[in-house]
């Protein structure tokens, strides 16, 4: 075949355009391997690109998708050869490099992960960036000291992608997880997945003019910042951390140096898109291990290409539960 599918985004006089097309073959950007894109999937910045809302994509024309997961076509690369299945997570892809809401990707080689083993591509897109960084953070926090056996361990935005696994893989290792989430209806799944407590969002993210709280939290996990994230280093125990890699809630962030300076506590910023390889294999095995793939694929539901433009706007509005994989080819 000649031409390939994909969404396409064009940027003329300010104004952000997204479709469907068929693009020839020859659009493709210079990389060593090609990829038959299988599966990609949806996470927060995927929705922010296909609505398009500023903040991921950085060079037009792009084709978002953020990760990707597929077999390889085309190699000149001596690591890699015809018919091996790959993953990729981060790299640029949908904010410099185009993504994985296409058929085929050309890529550079260094940027794929061979699939684990006892994992489909389906699973890999299910766990996705958001998996990969709610893993991210639980090792952070296992660096700083938070292990099982200690206090509760908090997840917010815990229905949503990253806090839907983080939840499951804390549990699996033996935290006491208390889950955040603004929907209430979701206490059962959220349950199903190892939560030993359900948090009302708004109670936790009440104002207070209090620099410190009571020590409540081991450790946690935030997906929400804003106020969430103010509320959480307020209640962390003496030298207790917080992974904090996301912006569902708002990215300004208020509070006061006491938490550090009186508790110690420790803010830890996680970015997914550059990680060391060596981290990126950590992160991959440590999944393949940690996070029970039936507990994934309970929380897993799966989209053709031509959803992701309604389903954008749904995770902007934090309407999406767990994960969602999208069907590329
Ligand atoms: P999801 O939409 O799947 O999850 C976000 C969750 O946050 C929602 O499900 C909801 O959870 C909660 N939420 C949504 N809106 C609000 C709000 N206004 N106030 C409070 N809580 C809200 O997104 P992802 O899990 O894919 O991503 C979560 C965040 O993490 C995003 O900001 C994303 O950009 C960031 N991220 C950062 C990465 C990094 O490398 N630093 C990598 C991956 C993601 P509930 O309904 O349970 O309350």
């Amino acid at each position: 075949m000649s031409t390939f599918k994909a969404v396409y985004v064009t940027q003329q006089d300010g104004k952000v355009t997204v479709s469907l097309q068929d693009l020839d073959r020859d659009r493709l950007p210079a990389g060593d391997v090609l990829v038959r894109v299988r599966y990609s999937d949806l996470n927060y910045k995927d929705g922010l690109a296909v609505t398009g809302r500023p903040g991921v994509i950085r060079k037009f024309p792009m084709i978002p998708g953020i990760d990707l997961a597929g077999v390889v076509e085309e190699s000149a690369s001596s690591e890699w050869k015809l018919g091996d299945e790959v993953v990729i997570t981060g790299f640029g892809l949908s904010e410099t490099a185009w993504g994985g809401y296409a058929e085929l990707a050309r890529v550079d080689a260094s940027w794929l992960v061979r699939l684990p083993q006892g994992m489909t591509l389906k699973q890999a897109m299910a766990i996705g960036t958001a998996g990969f960084t709610a893993m991210q953070c639980v090792v952070e926090l296992e660096r700083h000291g938070v292990l099982p056996g200690q206090k509760e361990v908090l997840v917010t935005g815990a229905a949503g992608g990253v806090g839907s696994i983080a939840v499951a893989v804390l549990a699996k290792l033996g935290y006491r997880v208390v889950a955040s989430t603004g929907r209430a209806e979701l206490g059962d799944y959220l349950r199903s997945l190892g939560a030993s407590e359900i948090l009302d969002r708004a109670t936790l993210a009440a104002p207070s003019k209090r620099p410190l709280d009571s020590e409540r939290w081991a450790g946690a996990i935030d997906s929400v910042g804003g106020d969430t994230l103010a509320a959480i280093v307020r209640g962390v125990v003496a030298n207790g951390s917080v992974a904090a890699c996301g912006v569902a809630g708002g990215s300004a962030f208020n509070t006061t140096v006491f938490p550090f300076i009186l508790r110690g506590v420790k803010l830890l910023g996680v970015n997914s898109v550059y990680v060391s390889q060596s981290d990126r294999m950590l992160i991959w095995e440590r999944l393949t291990h940690d996070l029970p793939l039936p507990l994934l694929d309970s929380m897993t539901q799966e989209a053709p290409l031509e959803a992701v433009f309604e389903l954008g706007e749904k995770i902007i509005g934090g309407a999406v539960r767990g994960r969602t994989v999208i069907k590329v080819s």
